[in-house]
């Protein structure tokens, strides 16, 4: 091995004449007069053994330049992309031949071949619109030493121009959108490495603008790729990794002319309007709630609540509503709200399912049958309800509505200490418990009235007090 490796160099022709083996003089010789060849014509004319065919790649407009080398020394292949754009085709051939230099060197100086070096390069097209092209270029080279290289070169072109377009140019050089796409890198490769039980590794020195200046597109434009080689950022104990980072991740810091010409943008994500300011904010609002009608009183209840302009709630039980559908009917003409309050008035988290949706549904019902609508809130009875309750609720769409003040109104037969109980106990937001089938309960109401409207309040419904309400949720 080590006469050869010296009869080999051109420069030891001296050797050829001290050593007797006809053979291998005849074999160095020959070699010497293939490397001279080689090294005088490799500027000029290819090898004499290079072959290359056109042929059409499977990617739009893009024709492909095979290259072939096949010799007792190596074994080559190298696919070039050739687009519309001769720049574009320019870089990446001088960018594929540069890569293939060195690797003729490596062949050249190399004397030792059990079997030819290969090297095959190709590539691959991630992106390809009317105005942005992205390229992989796959370097495979196996010299014959401890580790097969593998390589990437990658760019995003702008194709019109066949100027590459940078991480800075996508970013339109703002600083906050390239450290926002930077540390999404980050957290890709984290995440690859964490999948492939891989040691952690500090990336900060590592991932920075300069390593990620050229990137692909991928995943039809949704995507900002860096498809890394072995070695290439990583030590090579890594392997081959490939950062994804999904546009839609940091399209907020993508809103700019270049990147939504090469890439998908979504537009920003609207701003959520703030909720509408309910009246419980703006003024001093209380909800009263009557239970367990419709009754003989109810019909001057109402009376009272339209003297006041107040409205109000009724959770009404469903066995009485049929007898009294009228009362509901003028209960909603008035802007008043109807909620359900069960059939018979059972404590819902202790019947068994089949009840349970019974008195729900045949409440519901009784009052669609008045109204022509189902009601959208329920008071349980006693307020005593479980999940599994709320859960019938939710499949309703119906939302659960306990209270914040109790009057005991049902106690205390006594309108004078209803009217104070309930004004006791307002405050914006209240939700105020009492039953229209007592007459001191609605004998209290003028009371309430009065003095809380000279407190400055104002009377809604629980839907205007509380707004949009969780089917399956608890209110207040
Ligand atoms: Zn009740």
């Amino acid at each position: 091995m080590r006469i050869q490796r010296k009869k080999a160099k051109p420069k030891s022709k001296k050797l050829f004449i001290i050593i007797p083996f006809l053979i291998l003089l005849f074999s160095a010789g020959l070699f010497g007069i293939y490397f001279l060849n080689q090294s005088h014509s490799r500027q000029t004319t290819a090898p004499s053994d290079e072959k290359y065919y056109f042929a059409d790649s499977k990617y739009s407009g893009i024709r492909s330049k095979f290259v072939t080398r096949d010799n007792k020394r190596e074994k080559v292949s190298i696919e070039y992309p050739i687009t519309e754009n001769e720049k574009i085709n320019r870089l990446i051939s001088e960018s594929i031949d540069k890569i293939d230099r060195d690797f003729q060197n490596t062949v050249l100086l190399a004397t030792v071949f059990d079997k030819p070096m290969t090297e095959t390069i190709g590539y691959q097209v991630t992106h390809n619109t009317s105005e942005a092209l992205s390229i992989v270029v796959n370097i495979k080279q196996d010299m014959n030493g401890a580790h097969p290289a593998s390589m990437t070169q990658f760019w995003t072109f702008d194709k019109k121009s066949g100027e590459v377009v940078g991480l800075a140019d996508f970013t339109e050089q703002s600083d906050e959108a390239a450290e926002a796409i930077i540390s999404a890198a980050k957290n890709s490769i984290s995440q690859t490495i964490k999948q492939r039980q891989q040691p952690e590794i500090d990336l900060n020195e590592i991932i920075n603008k300069e390593a990620l200046s050229n990137f692909i597109i991928t995943n039809n434009g949704n995507a900002l790729a860096w498809p890394l080689g072995q070695a290439s950022l990583l030590p090579s104990s890594y392997g081959e990794l490939t950062i994804t980072v999904p546009i839609s991740s940091v399209s907020k810091y993508l809103q700019n002319p270049t990147a939504r010409k090469l890439a998908n943008i979504p537009e920003p994500p609207e701003p959520k309007p703030e909720p509408a300011p309910t009246p419980t904010v703006a003024n001093k609002t209380i909800a009263l709630t009557f239970d367990d009608g419709p009754g003989p009183y109810t019909e001057k209840l109402l009376d009272i609540l339209d003297k006041y302009d107040a409205k109000a709630t009724f959770f009404l039980i469903g066995s009485k509503v049929s007898a009294r559908a009228n009362t509901l009917r003028r209960m909603q003409s008035r802007g008043h709200q109807l909620g359900n309050h069960s059939w018979s008035h059972p404590e819902l988290n202790k019947v068994s399912a089949e009840q349970l949706a019974n008195e729900i549904d045949q409440t519901n019902n009784a009052i669609n049958q008045a109204v022509g609508t189902k009601p959208n809130i329920i008071r349980p009875p006693y307020g005593a309800f479980n999940r599994a309750v709320l859960e019938q609720f939710r499949q309703r769409g119906m939302s659960a509505i306990v209270w914040s003040v109790d009057t005991r109104d049902w106690a205390d037969r006594n309108s004078e200490i209803v009217c104070s109980r309930a004004v006791a106990g307002a405050r914006n937001g209240a939700v105020i418990l009492m039953h229209d089938i007592h007459p001191t309960s609605v004998n209290a109401v003028p009371c309430i009235l009065d003095s809380l409207k000279q407190q400055g309040y104002s009377f809604v419904t629980v839907q205007n007090l509380i707004g949009d309400m969780t089917p399956g949720a608890a209110y207040p």
